[in-house]
Parts: C-alpha cells; structure tokens; sequence
C-alpha cells in the first residue's frame, strides 16, 4: 500500500487545488479582493505539491529499483496476466486520490487522435485511437515492465501492457507485431510493437489506453496528443473525476466493461424511489442472494433512491 502520508498529502493538494479553481471560477470578477487569499492558497499548494514530488521520486526510485516488479506495493505484488484487470480492482476500492507523476513521458506515437475516450456506441471506449501506418514502431509510454502480451481476436488484437513505477499502466492495442516479452524490463520510447489493425479494428491504428489499477482514465486528462507530452508532471487522481464513466456521467454509459469490446461486462441499476432488491434482481435476471453478494448487502438493507447497485 502507498504510504499513508501520501494519502495525506494528496488529499491537501488536491482539496486546495479545488478550492482556487472553484474560488477562480466563481470570483473572476472580484479577484482583486480576494487576491491575498489566492496568493495563501497557491503557496499552500506549492508546497504541499514539491514535497510530494519529493517523497514521490523516492518511492518511484526504490519500488523500482528494488528488483521486483514496478508499483509493487499499490498492487500488492499482483501481476497477473490474463486480461487488463487481472486484480479485478473495482473502481470503489481505488483510493479517493492519488498524485501519479507523468514525468519522463514518451509519447508512444506521433499522429493525429482519430477517436477518443467514452460512448462509442453501446459501449464505452476505454482508450483513443490514435492514426498511423501499419508497421511504424510504437513506444513504450514510460519506463516499466511488460506484463502482458497477447492475441484476443475480437478486441485488443495483439495487444501489449506496460506496468509503470508511477502506478500506470498502459495497453496497446491492434499491433501487427510485439516485440517485447512478458516480464521484460524496458525504458520510455523504447519500441514495444508495430501499429497495425488486429483484432476488432477497421484500419490501421493504435488504441492507448492509461489504466490506475486495472480501472481506465481518460488518457487525454494526462497526455497532449496534439504537443505529444504530459499536460503536467502530475496528474492528481480524484476518482469521481478520473472514473467519471464508472459514476454515470452524463455521456457515458454504466459499466466496468473492462474489455476493449465484448459485453460481457457488469451492469449498474440507480435505485429509484419503492424499488426493491428483489424486483431489480428480477430485472436484470439475478437471484436476489447474487445482487446482494455483489453489492454487500443483506438482504434487509434499506436501498436509497440514487444508489448504485451492480446487478451482474
Ligand atoms: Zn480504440
């Protein structure tokens, strides 16, 4: 587990990184009162913020170096490889923030943004597409380890995922070729595979996506496409925000669909005012034991209007 003064200080940094951007937004037009609290707020968080990055080089530096795998201690030592999620981390249980440093971004190629993260259809897409030829070198997105390289034909193709220091990982996918191995070390920029159009694909591009324990973020809140750098050297996680498709924003659709296209992934159901477990188990086609198993409940909980319930 990360330290909890990393908790600690994120929260800090973030909570005040709130608060100047909602105080920013809301009193731009009487910014000249408030121009001292500002100012105490960004110093607040500057230093919040360089202490941070301070601790976090360490931790990077000795998860690292420490020979076994990257990110180690966040995963639990969990390096399984049989899909994205392999832990089968719910997005309920990633902590509520975190600070990732994006430093030493490589972007993993240069070309126009085709098709980006959220709805696509009945599903949701979990990563942006990204133009290239077939055959042009893809490069690692940061330093890390392999830790999956695979064929699945009806989605990824052959697909490869990285495992960074910083917590990340990133997949991709519809590669005409891997060139790394499972288990095997390599640095940011580092070619990894050939693009192509594997798997389900309707022409040559890469699918990149960014992933904080298995659960996706929109690579675009970390990543410039367009200048090909970090939008920062930190990105701050705040997971209403970076899951925001796991919390039914508006355009997004429900689902922890880890899979880049299959819809075998869980459904959710908002309870609304009256409704019971037993007449939502019906609808979704569940046993009432099965809905309360995957939501633990008993059976005598009392739903609230706007809960999230799984219901497969
Ligand atoms: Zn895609």
């Amino acid at each position: 587990m990360i330290k909890p003064i990393l908790f600690a200080l994120s929260l800090v940094a973030l909570t005040t990184a709130t608060t100047v951007t909602a105080q920013n937004n809301r009193q731009r037009t009487r910014a000249t009162a408030n121009n001292t609290y500002y100012q105490r707020q960004n110093h607040l968080l500057d230093s919040v913020i360089s202490r941070y990055i301070e601790l976090d080089a360490q931790e990077s530096r000795s998860s690292y170096m420490s020979g076994d795998n990257p990110a180690d201690d966040l995963y639990e030592g969990a390096w399984g490889t049989s899909g994205v999620n392999a832990n089968r981390v719910e997005v309920s249980e990633v902590p509520d923030s975190v600070v990732i440093s994006c430093k030493g971004y490589v972007a993993p190629v240069i070309g126009s943004t085709t098709s980006h993260f959220g709805p696509r259809g009945s599903r949701n897409h979990y990563g942006i597409d990204i133009a290239l030829h077939t055959g042009d070198p893809v490069g690692a997105a940061f330093d890390g380890k392999v830790r999956i390289t695979r064929y699945d034909r009806g989605g990824y193709g052959y697909y490869v995922v990285i495992r960074h220091p910083n917590g990340l990982e990133t997949v991709y996918g519809h590669l005409s070729e891997i060139k790394v191995f499972q288990g095997q070390s390599v640095v940011a920029g580092q070619t990894i595979g050939l693009g192509g159009s594997t798997g389900r694909s309707t022409g040559p591009h890469l699918h990149f996506e960014a992933r904080f324990l298995g659960n996706p973020i929109n690579p675009e809140k970390l990543f410039d496409f367009q200048e090909n750098k970090a939008i920062a050297d930190n990105y701050f996680l705040v997971k209403r925000n970076s899951f925001d498709w796991a919390y039914g924003g508006r355009s997004y659709r429900s689902s922890s669909n880890h899979r880049h296209s299959s819809s075998r992934g869980a459904r959710y159901h908002k309870v609304r005012k009256g409704e019971t477990l037993s007449g939502i188990a019906s609808r979704y086609g569940v046993s009432v034991k099965e809905l309360c198993r995957l939501n633990r409940l008993s059976r005598r909980s009392v739903l609230r209007p706007g809960q999230r319930l799984r219901c497969s």
